[in-house]
């Protein structure tokens, strides 16, 4: 059951920006750039998945066992938990309470279904979609990480496919056609473009 924190910190200043879309939109990179402001706290969520080499725990995420992320779930630590592609993923309350109540933008990247489990918990914030300017460039920067089977990138490909069908329960759609013009728009939409006041 959703209870009320963090409409409380709304009223602080504070706010969540979530931005989502299918896997190869190119919404981690956008996001990367959007967190250069200082005003942009990310969440850091926790994960069963392996850590890729160069990732650091407590950095891109808070690397854990499947049965510690059991216990993190019975314990409510998790705002919205989804499995994606075998690997559970979960939003951490906590963090994003401190930083709304701080007056500061969290900034949550999660994938489809997470972001629609919060907008039907009513959790308020500005949800935004990425999306590629089309199924060919997603199916050609896919491909290109060069990571994946085709079986796999296929999945990848049906699963972007059902997921652009849900952009319309989002506050905004950008698409990311040039990566400038997408991180320009994103920190108009959140209000980052202006200056602080004080
Ligand atoms: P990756 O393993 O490549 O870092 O992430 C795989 C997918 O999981 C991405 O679409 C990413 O946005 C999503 N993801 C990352 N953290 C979370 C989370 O806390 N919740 C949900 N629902 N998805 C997440």
């Amino acid at each position: 059951m959703w209870s009320d924190p963090v409409t409380e910190a709304v009223q602080g200043g504070g706010k969540m920006l979530l931005v989502s879309g299918p896997s190869g939109t190119g919404k981690s990179t956008i996001c990367k750039r959007l967190g250069e402001d200082p005003r942009v706290v990310f969440s850091v969520s926790a994960t069963t998945r392996e850590p890729r080499a160069g990732e650091v725990n407590g950095r891109d995420y808070q690397f854990v066992s499947k049965v510690g992320f059991s216990e993190m779930i019975q314990a409510g630590e998790f705002i919205e938990h989804a499995d994606v592609f075998g690997n559970m993923y979960g939003t951490l309350r906590a963090p994003m309470r401190d930083a709304i109540a701080k007056g500061l933008v969290f900034l949550v990247e999660i994938d489809v279904q997470g972001a629609l489990q919060l907008k039907t918990l009513d959790t308020p914030g500005i949800y935004v979609f990425i999306k590629p300017p089309s199924l060919e460039v997603l199916k050609a920067r896919l491909s290109g990480r060069g990571t994946e089977s085709s079986e796999v990138l296929e999945r990848r490909l049906q699963k972007a496919e059902d997921e652009m069908r849900e952009a319309g329960k989002y506050d905004h759609v950008i698409v990311n056609n040039v990566l400038e013009d997408a991180v320009e728009e994103l920190r108009l939409i959140s209000g980052l473009a202006q200056e602080p006041t004080s």
